[in-house]
């Protein structure tokens, strides 16, 4: 920990510009509600300062985390070795480029985007509407709902390497696939384009209208959690084997699986890194058990103690 308060240190004293926290708890990032103090957050507010705390970080050796709005995030307590640039806040250019395609700075929000291209009267991302992450990590994790994924209307995206390289993906580069794309775990997106076709506002506006109701109706949306904990297996849905084998309302502390909709666990109060990942488990063992089906985890799980 010593040589990482000595980096973080450096990274201050090379940074100055750029907004930071120190010592920052990640419960207050996180949909879940839970995770402990990152020793740096940085919170670019352009693409110039996010590229520059990358390549600082890079310099001093450090893999920095890039977290968007924190909504597929399970977080470690504690003190953390984590440098963490926060995209959203700060970086939230969303601007019409053509007569249909919408050009969004990676820490956009997709709800804002799918607002911005029904005033246009743009029809595509609706789908998108009621997802709560920013466009990079929607790209990132080729987010997805009710039909539409984020491989739909993607066609471009601007993104650095892990050397901190600036490169361009476009249509079949991404290679997106349920939950998966070609960006890896040390890639950073900055901006992406997407294609949308001219359409109806008011009809618009009633499919995001009707896609919310139905989320409202069918989600534990006023728990935290971070939406699908597990991903939908090859042959089934989490939801439907989690309920099967009877494991609504599990709980380990304050982590409990929702009543309401079985591939959610939720942060019933209080809940612990420790709590969740031990529903986690208990389900995939339940689960396989009963059904030979192993259930993959859709939220990404962050470790930081040293
Ligand atoms: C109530 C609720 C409902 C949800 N419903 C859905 C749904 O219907 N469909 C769905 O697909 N998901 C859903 N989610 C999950 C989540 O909203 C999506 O996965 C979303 O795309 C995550 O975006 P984020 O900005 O919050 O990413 P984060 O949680 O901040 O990060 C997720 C991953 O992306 C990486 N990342 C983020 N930004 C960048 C970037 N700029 N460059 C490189 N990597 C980056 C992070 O390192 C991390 O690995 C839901 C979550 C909640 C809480």
């Amino acid at each position: 920990m010593a040589d990482f308060r000595e980096k973080v240190r450096e990274l201050i004293r090379l940074l100055p510009e750029v907004e930071r926290r120190e010592g920052e708890p990640m419960c207050g990032h996180t949909s879940f509600r839970i995770g402990g103090r990152a020793a740096l957050m940085l919170l670019p507010r352009s693409a110039e300062e996010l590229e520059r705390s990358f390549a600082c970080c890079r310099k001093l050796g450090v893999a920095p985390l890039i977290i968007g709005n924190g909504t597929n995030l399970l977080v470690e307590e504690g003190e953390l070795e984590l440098a963490v640039i926060k995209t959203h806040g700060g970086l939230e250019g969303v601007r019409l480029l053509n007569g249909t395609e919408i050009e969004a700075e990676s820490g956009a929000l997709l709800a804002r985007i799918a607002v911005f291209a029904m005033e246009h009267s743009l029809t595509g991302l609706e789908f998108a509407h009621g997802i709560p992450g920013s466009v990079g990590g929607a790209a990132v994790m080729n987010a997805g709902a009710y039909g539409g994924e984020m491989k739909d209307v993607i066609v471009r995206t601007l993104a650095l390497d892990e050397q901190g390289r600036e490169f361009t993906l476009t249509g079949a580069e991404h290679d997106f696939s349920y939950r998966h794309s070609a960006f890896t775990g040390g890639d950073v997106v900055l901006k992406t384009v997407i294609r949308l076709e001219k359409g109806d506002g008011a009809a618009i506006r009633g499919r995001m209208e009707e896609l919310m109701a139905k989320r409202r109706a069918s989600q534990p949306l006023n728990y935290p959690s971070a939406g699908s904990t597990f991903k939908r297996p090859a042959g089934g849905y989490a939801a439907a084997l989690i309920d099967e084998a009877g494991l609504k309302g599990y709980r380990v502390g304050g982590a409990m699986v929702s009543e309401k909709h079985a591939g959610f666990v939720i942060n019933a109060g209080g809940a612990t890194f420790d709590d969740v990942l031990a529903v986690m488990e208990h389900v995939r063992e339940t689960v396989f058990r009963r059904s030979g089906i192993e259930l993959e985890p859709e939220v990404r799980i962050i470790r930081g103690r040293s």
